[in-house]
């Protein structure tokens, strides 16, 4: 890596019921492979993908996927601590979870924010759309998508292989765009608090 590259590091979340294809999913975009043979995960499994986000850039994601066995349902703050975007996905041929949705994402905004106390960018994934026998329509998605405070929603398929690099760039693309405007607004913060001990530093010394 060149002196002026930079790397950014990121921690990810993955949440959602069981057998929605979680592991799968970063299995898929991990390594690039699809497996039939399910596999319960037990606790927390991580991995590390890094990606050459452009020329001078790289990013080290670093991606939890959380168990999603009814018993690990409300996740610690240990899991979700420094996360700085999170998946939560569904099976759209299984209603249960689509409904579940709700309940992950209000547990992941009482557990994690910004710096500046807003939510942290979460991408809404609808996944197994390969298969016939859907339960869950785009128009019940989106309209669920938007009132929950997902920046976007995507349809995908890991055995296909569908969406799944996409739905990772736009996770990135908003987690970078998010940390700017968090950095400038900081920054402008400092600045009014910088001026303002300033005044009063001046204020002092002319009396
Ligand atoms: P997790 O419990 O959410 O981590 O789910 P898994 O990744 O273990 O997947 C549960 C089952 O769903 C496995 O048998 C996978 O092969 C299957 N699966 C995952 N993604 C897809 C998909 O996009 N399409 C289909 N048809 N099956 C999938
Ligand atoms: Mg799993």
């Amino acid at each position: 890596m060149s002196s002026f590259s930079k790397q950014h590091v990121m921690k990810i979340v993955i949440i959602g019921d069981a057998a929605v294809g979680k592991t799968s999913f970063v299995h898929r975009y991990v390594n690039g492979q699809f497996s039939q043979t399910y596999l319960p995960t037990m606790g927390v499994d991580f991995s590390v993908k890094v990606l050459r986000w452009s020329e001078k850039e790289t990013v080290r994601l670093h991606i939890w996927d959380i168990a999603g066995q009814e018993r690990f349902v409300s996740m610690t703050r240990v899991y979700y601590k420094g996360a700085l975007g999170c998946v939560v996905m569904f099976d759209v041929t299984k209603l249960s979870s689509f409904l579940k949705c709700h309940h992950w994402k209000q547990d992941l905004d009482n557990k994690v924010m910004l710096p500046s106390g807003a939510p942290i960018p979460c991408i809404l994934l609808a996944n197994k759309c390969d298969l016939p026998e859907r339960v869950v329509t785009a128009d019940s998605i989106a309209e669920f998508s938007k009132n929950n405070g997902f920046f976007t929603w995507m349809e995908t398929s890991v055995r296909d292989n569908r969406n799944v690099d996409e739905a990772m760039r736009r996770l990135v693309q908003e987690i970078l765009s998010v940390q700017s405007s968090e950095d400038q607004t900081l920054s402008s913060l400092e600045d009014s608090v910088d001026l303002q001990s300033r005044k009063a530093t001046k204020r002092k010394n002319c009396c």
